[in-house]
């Protein structure tokens, strides 16, 4: 056991990674089926889920050697299972993955830690508690950003979030102003606040009621893979959906199919060296893939000896920012002596430019500013992402540019044949129905809504 490791954290890190499937490891998938799949994330899992339940034939093809995709739990590496993507299920009582989960008896905890808020000096080291008056203007700055994206969606068109904000810093929200447009930018969607379309982004406060599998949401998206015929090691380089059906080619072989669910994300279908399309894709859809790009979020999870952190599980502790370089943490994250740090936008991609050491660095340096020298000292190890870097995701969540929120749907119109038959779907976070953009369940339920079409296609 890794120092600092206790033996229930260690029953379940073994959990975690035994709910992980048994891969079949061929790589040479089959020359024909019905539906060829690209992508094992959630969105092409739950595409291939349903299809193979209604009795169609599927091969899922996926570049990386393992599913999951942005849903990914590292069991390896820290001494507990930890998610460096989705973990997090927003607004239980109306999340339909979450539905789902319940139905499975998936076990699912609430997210009632506590909130606690930092300000700062202005040597930008030292950080004290901050007084209630804080709190109440770090909520009045975030709930007139919600009202902002409340009151947008009656709008006809798209505009910068920004311009429907009146905030000064003389103002309610006062010194915390800034701390609020990180909440709404950066961390919530990767991209800097002056860079948040208006109509193109989830409210911030969803219903409030929010729940996670400690630990483990990636190793259950793994382990919903059974049994599918997922082909690991699988880039697809070329679809070719001209003739009476689609072939998608990869180093391997190619896979002739009736109908594709392409679910790559958006920084990869919009990017230049790509799949290519033959024939290409129409202009309007080119154009729109222009008009969106790839937000950046990344997590960094500190190890430390067991029992440092005297906080509830999962406690949320932010520090006062002026400027844009924002940093999120949960404390005692997943009720385990870990945090986990998130940072996005401009911050997330300098920190990546600096590489793993530089970013442990920096989220050490902010526990250390909230919780003082006594708790760096039982630091333990810390991990990284690395999304934008990622060459199989070259970023975290797709948004749209401030105006064009209506790229969203343009950008992942199917490809229909001469003879008007859809051939090409597209699927995945970047194409989910609006209230669930950018998250896993958005990734599902487009899964799900992409292969109901393939059904129809396919009669
Ligand atoms: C740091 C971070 C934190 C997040 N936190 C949350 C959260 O708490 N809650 C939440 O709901 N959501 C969260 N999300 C968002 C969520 O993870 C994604 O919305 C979701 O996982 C996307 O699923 P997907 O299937 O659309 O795409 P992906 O998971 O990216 O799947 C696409 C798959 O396509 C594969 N692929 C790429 N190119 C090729 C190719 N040429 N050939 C074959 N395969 C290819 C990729 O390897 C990948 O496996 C987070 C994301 C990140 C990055």
């Amino acid at each position: 056991m890794t120092p600092g490791t206790t033996r229930r954290q260690a029953i379940t890190m073994a959990a975690a990674a035994a709910l992980l499937p048994a891969w079949s490891r061929a790589s040479v998938p089959p020359g024909e089926t019905e539906v060829v799949i690209i992508g094992a994330g959630l969105a092409g899992l739950a595409a291939a889920r349903l299809l193979q339940e209604r009795g169609r034939s599927v091969v899922v093809l996926e570049a990386r050697d393992r599913v999951g995709g942005r849903c990914w739990t590292d069991t390896a590496r820290l001494g507990f299972a930890v998610d460096l993507g989705a973990a997090m299920l927003r607004s239980a009582d109306i999340n339909p993955l979450v539905a789902e989960l319940r139905r499975r008896d998936v076990r699912l905890q609430s997210d009632d830690g506590d909130f606690w808020l930092f300000d700062q000096d202005r040597s930008g080291e030292a950080a004290r508690d901050a007084e209630m008056h804080d709190y109440d203007a770090l909520g009045f700055a975030y709930d007139k950003l919600d009202d902002a994206l409340l009151d947008a969606r009656t709008l006809r068109s798209d505009v910068p979030l920004a311009s429907r904000v009146k905030l000064d810093s003389a103002g309610p929200g006062g010194r915390w102003i800034d701390l609020a447009k990180a909440l709404a930018g950066p961390l919530h969607v990767g991209v800097e606040f002056s860079a948040v379309s208006a109509l193109d982004v989830p409210r911030l406060a969803g219903t409030g009621n929010d729940v996670w599998l400690p630990g483990c949401f990636g190793s259950w998206v793994a382990q919903s893979a059974t049994g599918l015929p997922v082909f690991l090691n699988n880039a697809v380089v070329r679809i070719d959906w001209n003739g009476s059906g689609v072939t998608v080619a990869t180093a391997e072989g190619q896979v002739k199919a009736e109908a594709c669910i392409v679910t790559l994300p958006l920084g990869l279908l919009a990017a230049k060296d790509g799949i290519l399309f033959q024939p290409g894709l129409p202009e309007p859809q080119r154009e729109a893939l222009g008009r969106m790009s790839m937000g950046l979020i990344d997590r960094i999870a500190l190890q430390y000896e067991a029992g440092t952190f005297e906080a509830p599980a999962n406690t949320q502790a932010l520090l006062r920012i002026q400027g844009t370089r924002a940093m999120s943490l949960r404390l005692n994250a997943q009720g385990l002596p870990l945090v986990i740090a998130q940072v996005g936008g401009d911050y997330a991609r300098d920190l990546e430019g600096r590489g793993d050491v530089a970013m442990i660095a920096a989220a050490r340096s902010q526990v250390r500013a909230m919780l003082g020298e006594a708790v760096d000292r039982r630091f333990v190890k810390g991990i990284v992402t690395q999304w934008g870097r990622d060459p199989w995701s070259r970023g975290s969540v797709a948004t749209a540019r401030p105006g064009f929120a209506s790229a969203r749907r343009n950008a992942g119109r199917a490809l229909t044949s001469s003879a008007g038959r859809a051939r090409v779907l597209f699927a995945g976070e970047a194409f989910a129905p609006i209230d669930w953009i950018g998250s896993a369940t958005g990734a599902w339920l487009s899964g799900r809504i992409a292969a109901t079409e393939a059904l129809r296609v396919l009669g």
